[in-house]
């Protein structure tokens, strides 16, 4: 914009013009420096006080929760665009709506909570959840035993209008999360990842399922189960101050990660591959039924590649007489299959449909849903 002088002044009013003209534009370029933005981290540790998580092997989860939280934590706080907020710094208890509160209040950029597992097996390995609709039987007991923690809230039923008993209540995904779902999982897949293949642990993968916490945020969320402290080894190592400092090293790095990508603004739902979703127990289970979604059918061999498919992972090709059909995602939860449904046609899939299979063979959804 050329800078243009009122004729009418004289010269010294012009050149306080030009003086002031210049300091005005001066100031908004630092000004536009000192807006780099700071990006704000909640840490949230699982349960406290009166609710000691899982004492798995006489662990309490709550306290190697909170140790870890705290020093990941420390380890953020040290970069200087991440400001760390924790829903607690003690051995308090905090009702989970709360935990999101403090969230939502601050309009924090993005929500980790921190929990161990544990199970009447040896099961042992780590596993990160965004949240998603009741996934299977396996997954919706770990819900249960986290959110259960609302009933030694007071007020609960005012507070939640849930029984985190009951199957059916666990049903429904908040809407703001599914919006939040692609960032959510980018985030979950880059934590999982990264402590799985440096810390060695037994992969759980990236699921979805209704955690009460996760639902009362409204940015990007995930859940991380560190380990099962019922598993001696796993318990053992979790307890231990080096399993902790290692556990808090990578989850913080993998947050730096996360943090990063959203400052480069690559954290795009477009030209992002997608980590892989849904129930990834449901490939090993006993259901015999579940969903895919069927993307494109094609005379042409395709290589299933992300960059073939608008950045979709894992896609499926399966050849029916002269076509090849290209499915996407598997699970036996219809609510998850038609979360996946929705994104795959943001993505530009618009014909693409739901399928159903029994024992591997094609059947109608209506018959698959009148056997579940
Ligand atoms: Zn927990």
């Amino acid at each position: 914009m050329p800078l243009i002088v009122p004729s009418k002044f004289n010269m010294k009013t012009k050149l306080l013009y030009i003086f002031v003209v210049a300091l005005f534009l001066l100031s908004g370029i630092q000004f536009g420096f000192a807006q780099k933005k700071v990006y704000t981290v909640v840490l949230d540790a699982g349960h406290g006080g009166h609710d000691p998580g899982n004492m798995g092997n006489g662990y309490k989860e709550k306290n190697i929760a909170l140790k870890i939280t705290l020093a990941v934590g420390k380890i953020l706080s040290k970069e200087k665009d991440i400001n760390v907020i924790y829903t607690r710094k003690k051995d308090v208890f905090v009702e989970l709506w709360k935990r999101g509160q403090v969230a939502n209040k601050i309009k924090a950029d993005l929500f980790v909570s921190l929990h161990c597992d544990s199970h009447t097996s040896n099961a042992y390995g780590l596993g990160t959840f965004v949240l998603g609709s009741r996934g299977n039987r396996k997954n919706l007991e770990i819900a249960k035993r986290e959110n259960s923690v609302i009933l030694l809230e007071k007020d609960y039923e005012k507070n939640y209008n849930y029984d985190p008993n009951s199957p059916e209540s666990v049903i429904g995904l908040s809407l703001i999360q599914e919006e939040n779902l692609d960032q959510s999982l980018q985030l979950a897949s880059i934590i999982q990842n990264t402590l799985v293949k440096k810390l060695k642990r037994h992969n759980r993968h990236v699921k979805m399922d209704n955690f009460q916490v996760l639902r009362e945020t409204v940015m990007p969320s995930v859940l991380i189960e560190l380990g099962f402290l019922t598993n001696k080894k796993e318990g053992r190592y979790l307890n231990s101050a080096s399993g902790q400092r290692a556990m808090a090293k990578y989850i913080a790095a993998s947050i730096v990660t996360y943090v990063n990508q959203l400052k480069l603004n690559t954290v795009n739902v477009k030209n992002n591959t997608l980590p892989i979703v849904v129930d990834a127990e449901t490939d090993k289970k006993e259901e015999e039924i579940f969903f895919k979604i069927q993307i494109a059918s094609s005379k042409r061999k395709i290589a299933t590649k992300p960059y073939n498919f608008k950045g979709l992972k894992k896609i499926e090709r399966v050849k029916v007489a002269s076509y090849y059909k290209y499915y996407y995602g598997k699970t036996a939860n219809y609510k998850n299959i038609q979360t996946l449904l929705k994104r795959v046609r943001k993505k530009g899939y618009q014909s693409a449909f739901i399928a159903a299979f029994k024992n591997g063979a094609k059947i109608s959804v209506s018959e698959a849903l009148k056997t579940k």
